[in-house]
């Protein structure tokens, strides 16, 4: 792939017409109230925009065009196959747009654009275009009944979804929602994250021009306490899908028992251990996974390994390459087509994951790699060595490139740390034994577990965690779950 230079990408930033107003029944429109709120270039620290902030009327407005549309039928109704070739074109839409989208993300969001530009744009396109081909291909059931009956169980959709995404892979998390939420004929209502609602908000006139009808999109950046909140308590929303905090997704709950029992789908937060066995295969691979799976975009990842766990007897030789590895994740411009490490997303996440590093060393942990910045919304990877289970550091989720890393001395003691968490999102282990492999990937509690690789993997399986990292899952035909209704039809046949 040709990832461009520098210049030829600032140029392009500096020639952006930015929309930057919600998007209800086909249109954009400014807020009802005039409301906006700034959008900064955390790498420059340049606002970027002033967005109209969707607020109450907003969503009982958006609300209302997703019902209509959808109690009119042009998207509910229409074939799967009809579904199938606008969603195809929307996909289309994505890909031809990609350099114009990998900017806005990368400017929204600090992650370089050779990310943007490989990962998230390609991946958000490929999501709408998996949905599309799988929705002409999906049978309802007949159930075994007795001879005198005839019982159909088909799926139906939900009705108006409401999809409430965060800010690190804003474009790519939201077309994991719209794929399968759309491909099963429901409106959607979107709200991004306000500190990343410039690739969303572009999407409503791909969406017309790919033939979505009016209605089956709606796109409301605005704040979680407003907007958000909104949606989450509207009596005419039938099902919220969320990605995002652990804190956020419980009130989502509260909120849905508070109005109309929506479903409520919760991909959360994370704090994934990464086991690191002495019969590893191949320990510099194992590090340079291990380093990826923290560092990458700068630890802003909900199923990021942040927790290392590595057995005593390869603990030195392992961190000795774990740091190799690091070296390549230097913080740089995230428009240097070179740069594999950009920001942190803002100045008050970088405030916070700095405290908890000096909360870590305040508590005992020592600094194996320093690579904090100062000044700016950059941190390099940091590892914090001699890190005890009953440390902050060991509990919560970070959200930025800091590894805590543990040590131990059999495999029962490795399961036991990594299963002490209130998050069960992914879990990687790393060794040649195969019985020992299956053994673990049955007892940790995960969505996911990699064994010999970390965060592989593609559309065609689920993702999602257990315990309070959520509930339900985003990708493969699973995520259709979420956005149907059972319907059971039973016929006398006597
Ligand atoms: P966040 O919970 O602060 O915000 C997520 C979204 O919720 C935003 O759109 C925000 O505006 C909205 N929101 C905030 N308060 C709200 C309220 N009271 N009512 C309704 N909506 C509200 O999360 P974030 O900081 O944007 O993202 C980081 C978090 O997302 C991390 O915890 C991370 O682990 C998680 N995440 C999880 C997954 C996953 O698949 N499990 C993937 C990516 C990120």
């Amino acid at each position: 792939m040709d990832y461009k230079s520098i210049d030829y990408w600032q140029s392009l930033a500096h020639g952006l017409t930015l929309e930057t107003r919600l998007f209800i029944a086909g249109e954009y429109q400014a807020a009802e109230h005039g409301a906006s709120f700034a959008s900064y270039n955390p790498a420059t620290g340049e606002q970027l925009a002033d967005i109209s902030r969707a607020q109450a009327a907003d969503v009982n407005k958006a609300v209302r065009s997703a019902r209509d549309c959808f109690e009119a039928g042009d998207w509910s109704l229409a074939s799967p196959a009809e579904r199938k070739s606008v969603l195809l074109r929307f996909a289309e839409l994505i890909e031809a747009h990609r350099e114009e989208l990998a900017l806005l993300e990368t400017l929204d969001t600090g992650k370089p654009i050779r990310h943007s530009l490989r990962d998230d744009i390609p991946g958000a396109a490929r999501a709408l275009r998996w949905y599309g081909e799988a929705i002409d291909k999906v049978y309802g059931e007949i159930a075994p009944t007795a001879h005198n009956a005839l019982a159909l169980i088909s799926k139906e959709p939900v009705g108006v979804v409401a999809a409430i995404v965060p800010w690190n892979f804003p474009l790519l998390l939201t077309c994991w929602k719209l794929g399968p939420a759309l491909a099963a004929g429901n409106s959607v209502i979107l709200k991004p994250s306000e500190k990343s609602p410039l690739t969303a908000i572009r999407l409503g006139a791909l969406a017309n021009e790919a033939g979505l009808p009016k209605g089956a999109l709606q796109i409301l950046p605005g704040l979680g306490t407003e907007a958000g909140e909104a949606l989450a308590l509207h009596n005419d929303v039938d099902c919220l899908t969320f990605t995002g905090s652990t804190g956020v997704g419980k009130r989502l709950l509260e909120y849905a028992g508070q109005s109309n029992m929506k479903r409520v789908w919760l991909e959360a937060g994370g704090k994934s251990a990464n086991i690191i066995f002495a019969d590893c295969p191949d320990l510099v691979k194992a590090a340079r996974a291990s380093a990826a799976a923290i560092f990458y975009n700068q630890g802003q990842v909900c199923i990021a390994g942040t927790r290392l766990l590595v057995e005593e007897s390869i603990k030195a030789p392992f961190l000795a390459e774990l740091k190799k590895a690091a070296a390549a994740f230097k913080p740089r411009d995230p428009l240097d087509p070179d740069s594999i490490m950009g920001t942190l997303v803002d100045g008050e996440h970088h405030a916070t994951v700095s405290r908890t590093i000096e909360v870590a060393l305040a508590e005992g942990a020592e600094l194996y790699l320093d690579g904090r910045e100062q000044g700016s919304n950059f941190m390099g990877p940091v590892v914090l060595d001699k890190v005890e289970p009953q440390m902050k550091v060991a509990k919560e989720e970070i959200f930025g490139p800091v590894l805590a890393v543990f040590s131990f001395t059999d495999e029962a003691q490795a399961l036991n740390l990594a299963n002490d968490s209130e998050y069960g999102l992914g879990a990687g282990v790393w060794t040649r034994d195969l019985a020992r492999a299956h053994r673990l990937a049955r007892q940790l509690k995960a969505g996911s577990v990699f064994i010999n690789n970390y965060n592989d993997g593609d559309m065609t399986v689920p993702f999602g965690g257990v315990k309070q990292s959520g509930n339900g899952r985003d990708k493969s035909l699973h995520a259709f779950d979420k956005f149907t209704e059972l319907k059971t039809t039973w016929l006398a046949l006597d």
